[in-house]
């Protein structure tokens, strides 16, 4: 089964009617660029900044950052993508130096670009790290946990700081660097149409989404019947997404669990998804599937499954009509 996948390394993420959509990985250090690259990604969709501010006891340096940054900016070179998210600590993620109150629902807590935007000094530090590998690849950059259109703008200007601030200093970077955000707060999506109109891309993040949307804690195995990203209200969302994105011209990667998940990828592809994000192991297999199927069919699929009233339903009618799925 490997040896027949391995036929898919370096060759095309194209469906069987010729549609290029773009195969790349989640990642948390520089050691799983290199496991993905070795497993066929075309690129990164998720860089887990967290995981280098975690297991130590202070804040990394702006070198150490720029230095993780740039190895993996540069093992994709100038074409392949590298998304870089920003730090998303809190909720299940802690860091020991950063003395954070306690909170009763850390999920819905003060995390993410919430604490970064208002730890501005940590989170610039962060951003020119960023924006200084922006110069060694095609690094785009990501903000987690977005909820309204303001903290989008007030992130934007900090980058816009740093950027100018570079910019003096006569260090090199890309001025064009895209710069997109997550979609993973239900508000989020609700909003698409606004936010599409000043980001350059979206991310589907579905393992918060999904909680979010069904009020379920994703780690409470007890509701895994409700953090289940067939549930008819989740597909729903992603479409909407997917749909106000591409009225503004944008692109629209996922790059929670669901993306690696060879049942939803007929559906996410005829919903028009662009970019699937990936463990590094899952995607040749994706690969695989993506060169049997037919996108207008996939569209046809999608119709039927939105009219769908169950997660179980519309499981059983994607393998059924897909049996390559097998
Ligand atoms: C997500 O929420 O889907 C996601 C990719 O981010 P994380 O799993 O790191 O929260
Ligand atoms: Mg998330």
């Amino acid at each position: 089964r490997l040896a027949e996948l391995k036929k898919y390394d370096g060759q095309p993420s194209i469906t069987a009617d010729g549609q290029q959509v773009e195969l790349v990985a989640n990642i948390g250090n520089a050691q799983d660029a290199w496991t993905a690259k070795n497993s066929g990604a075309e690129g990164i969709g998720l860089y887990r900044t967290e995981f280098l501010y975690m297991g130590r006891n202070q804040f990394p340096t702006e070198e150490e950052q720029f230095q993780a940054y740039k190895v993996v900016a540069e093992m994709f070179g100038k074409d392949q993508p590298v998304v870089i998210r920003t730090l998303d600590i809190g909720g299940d993620k802690e860091l020991s130096y950063l003395d954070l109150p306690k909170e009763a629902n850390p999920f819905l807590g003060h995390r993410a670009i919430r604490l970064c935007l208002e730890e501005t000094e940590l989170f610039k530090t962060q951003l020119r790290a960023i924006v200084k590998a922006s110069a060694y690849g095609n690094v785009k950059l990501m903000f987690p946990m977005i909820a309204t259109l303001q903290e989008l703008r007030k992130a934007k200007e900090l980058l816009a700081e740093v950027q100018n601030e570079l910019e003096q200093e006569n260090i090199a970077f890309n001025r064009d660097m895209e710069v997109g955000l997550m979609i993973e707060v239900p508000g989020a999506a609700l909003i698409a149409d606004q936010l599409a109109k000043e980001a350059d891309f979206f991310s589907i993040g579905t393992n918060d989404l999904v909680q979010y949307v069904m009020a379920a804690d994703r780690m409470n195995e007890r509701l895994s019947y409700l953090t289940e990203p067939f549930q008819p209200a989740v597909l729903r969302i992603i479409d909407q997404v997917i749909k106000a994105a591409h009225r503004e011209g944008k692109w629209v990667g996922m790059c929670g669990e669901m993306a690696g998940n060879l049942t939803a990828l007929p559906i996410l592809l005829g919903m028009g998804l662009d970019e699937f994000s990936m463990s590094g192991g899952s995607v040749l297999a994706a690969r695989a599937l993506m060169h049997k199927l037919d996108r207008r069919e996939m569209k046809q699929l999608v119709e039927d499954v939105l009219q769908m009233t169950s997660a179980e339903q519309i499981k059983s009618y994607v393998e059924c009509k897909v049996p390559a799925i097998a």
